[in-house]
């Protein structure tokens, strides 16, 4: 059962324009598997689609927050665990959004 939301091509940040793309088996430069990267050089977020659509939304939810840090210079986008944190509960805020 899917969360109803799917991966976005893309998104503006502070005027830098982030592509978003769906990696089957994403790893990173060690060849470790995982779940999302951001790469600031390229404002690329990849996101590994092995996963189920609820665990990409989370995914993309932690490489955004990373994105706005590192856009506007906040070095917390090291602090995995803040990032993590804030991710995670933006995903929330998201899914259980009501009008
Ligand atoms: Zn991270």
């Amino acid at each position: 059962m899917g969360c109803g939301m799917s991966l976005p091509t893309g998104f503006t940040i502070f005027g830098n324009d982030i592509t978003v793309k769906g990696v089957r088996n994403l790893t990173d430069h060690d060849g470790t598997g995982c779940e999302g990267l951001f790469h600031p050089d390229k404002n690329l977020i990849e996101i590994n689609t092995v996963y189920c659509e609820d665990s990409q939304m989370a995914s993309l939810w932690h490489e955004i927050m990373h994105a706005i840090l590192d856009c506007h210079g906040i070095s917390l986008s090291k602090d995995e665990t803040f990032v993590e944190a804030i991710g995670q509960s933006m995903w929330q805020v998201t899914k259980t959004w009501e009008e």
